[in-house]
């Protein structure tokens, strides 16, 4: 992990509620790298992960390793805190993760927000890519931001 990283978010932020489901994505976060769970039996990809494959009701799974690329789903942008010392606006994001050059079957769609940008420049379809802000040494969050 690099020592030190842009920050777009205060500490003042909720800290992700992890559980032994979701643990190796966010271990992988902590590492900077982006990951979606995929099933053994069917290739589906999920995130985050879950007990069973939504497709095919699995239970074995092994996290992949994803580009970091995708391109922006769809955002909202918000104008109320949810944190002390907020920037204003943030961006609520959906980005497509791409999967290409993986074993998944499906894309993959992760809500995250949209950093360095200004709501002007905030396009559904253009490709985006991650940007990890690490809030603490265990714990990094994927943003993306436009390439
Ligand atoms: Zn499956």
């Amino acid at each position: 992990m690099t020592a030190s990283t842009t920050r777009w978010f205060p500490n003042s932020m909720p800290a992700p509620i992890v559980d032994h489901h979701t643990l190796p994505w966010w271990q992988a976060c902590a590492e900077h790298k982006l990951t979606a769970q995929r099933c053994t039996h069917c290739n589906h990809a999920q995130i985050p992960p879950a007990p069973i494959c939504s497709e095919c009701h699995g239970n074995s799974f092994e996290m992949t390793e994803l580009s970091g690329k995708g391109t922006l789903y769809t955002y909202t942008a918000v104008y109320q805190p949810i944190a002390m010392e907020q920037t204003l606006p943030f961006f609520i994001a959906i980005v497509e993760l791409d999967v290409s050059g993986t074993s998944c079957a499906n894309s993959v769609r992760l809500m995250t927000n949209m950093v360095d940008c200004e709501e002007s420049e905030l396009q559904i379809g253009k490709p985006v890519q991650v940007a990890w802000e690490s809030m603490s040494q265990y714990v990094s969050i994927p943003r993306f931001r436009f390439c």
